[in-house]
């Protein structure tokens, strides 16, 4: 380990009790997307302690600040989200959320804790760095504006606005122009003390749809005088799993999920429409975008013909799968091992089926996003999402680490 990683790490063990306290106040304050007003105000206070000027207000709530190396280099982006998740908090913690309805069940107070001891490491070490990391404070990660109308897609057919893209549009990765982005998350399926390093897939992509079929009324005892969109639907709910298990490639995960089903209103009367929703997800960018809907439609097109009935299908793309850029993987996993040790990286995971407007930034300029591992080992796995979620603090030494080595090695290469 040379001097330098030497004391970066020291100086984050050093900090860790103060991220600790930072983050159990974050979390007994829990604030939903873009009401995260206290906050950012802790984050804003944090970076300008350090001497940073801080920049906020493009979405209301977020918080942006650049600190600059001694030399030139590149500009790295690392991205955290601050928002909290709208479920009651199981009881237990001393520092269990006081809103009421309102918990960090998905760890970003964590994340945000980490980006704060990052910019606190850093800040440290603006000698050895050439170049800059721009620090994005991140509202709103659950909370996706879907739109019908208005605002622009940021992407052909895509109608979701994420604070994510939002904060793209307003130039985020602009002035300076960001060279790569950085993010993490926590990971309950890794013990705490591992960071999860994939190339490629991190995160899915995913689409949402509508289906409408329509037939004709009818008496249930006289079928044949008219068009049963409920027998449609039926054929068409089945072939529609075919699309998963003999349209695509089995080495390819995609998942098609039809989660309601409404139709008829007698029983003796042959419905006369049937609407059904679903979802998408896959971390292929052409099956969400391509192949999906061209297969839905071929579904859809085929039932509808043989028994006389209409369809109509809505279907729009809401993200991107996240990418792991394969250069920066490798070089996160030799930075991060060669301090942390070969033990505590983890190159392989099972691939992981949830959504991340981190896509917004990694489907445009080359990105990495961390799993930093939060389970005690020998402990029960508790997922993201759950009420009783809560993790080992020794993730956030750990994450802290990882990032703030991640970072320094890319701005200190070819020194
Ligand atoms: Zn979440
Ligand atoms: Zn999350």
């Amino acid at each position: 380990m040379t001097d330098r990683n030497t004391s970066l790490m020291a100086r984050i063990d050093a900090d860790l009790d103060w991220l600790v306290a930072f983050q159990r106040d974050l979390h007994a304050h829990p604030e939903v997307g873009y009401e995260e007003h206290r906050t950012a105000a802790k984050v804003a206070e944090s970076l300008t302690q350090l001497g940073l000027s801080v920049s906020t207000g493009l979405l209301g709530t977020d918080v942006t600040t650049v600190l600059e190396g001694a030399g030139d280099g590149p500009t790295l982006a690392l991205r955290v989200d601050m928002d909290a998740f709208p479920i009651e908090e199981a009881e237990g913690l001393p520092w269990r959320s006081l809103n009421p309805g309102v918990s960090h069940a998905c760890g970003h107070d964590a994340h945000t804790t980490i980006g704060v001891g990052v910019a606190r490491a850093l800040a440290n070490d603006r000698e050895h760095l050439r170049g800059r990391v721009k620090f994005i404070f991140q509202p709103a990660e659950e909370r996706p504006r879907v739109d019908d109308e208005g605002e622009k897609p940021y992407l052909e057919g895509v109608r979701a606005t994420s604070a994510a893209e939002l904060l793209v549009r307003a130039g985020i990765l602009d002035s300076p122009p960001v060279d790569e982005v950085y993010g993490l998350h926590l990971w309950p399926w890794l013990d705490a003390g591992q960071v999860g390093i994939e190339e490629g897939p991190a995160m899915a992509g995913a689409a949402n749809f509508t289906v409408s079929v329509f037939g004709q009324g009818s008496h249930g005892a006289a079928p044949h005088t008219g068009v049963d969109s409920i027998v449609a639907v039926a054929h068409i709910l089945t072939l529609m799993q075919t699309i998963v298990s003999r349209q695509t490639s089995p080495g390819e995960p995609l998942v098609i999920t039809v989660g309601t089903i409404r139709g008829g209103d007698r029983r003796n009367v042959v419905a006369d429409r049937v609407d059904i929703t679903g979802t998408v997800r896959s971390n292929s960018a052409e099956l969400i975008r391509e192949t999906v809907p061209r297969q839905l439609h071929a579904v859809l097109d085929g039932v509808c013909r043989a028994l006389g009935a209409r369809y109509e299908l809505d279907y729009y793309p809401l993200i991107l799968p996240v990418m792991n850029d394969v250069t920066l993987a490798r070089a996160a996993r030799e930075a991060v091992g060669a301090v942390l040790g070969e033990h505590s990286v983890v190159a392989s995971l099972d691939r992981a089926m949830t959504s991340e407007d981190f896509a917004c930034y990694s489907s445009r300029v080359p990105g990495l996003y961390l799993k930093v591992g939060c389970t005690q080992p020998g402990e029960a796995v508790i997922p993201l999402h759950n009420r009783a979620f809560r993790f080992d603090e020794e993730a956030l030494r750990v994450g802290t680490k990882a990032m703030a080595l991640t970072l320094a090695a890319r701005l200190t290469a070819g020194q």
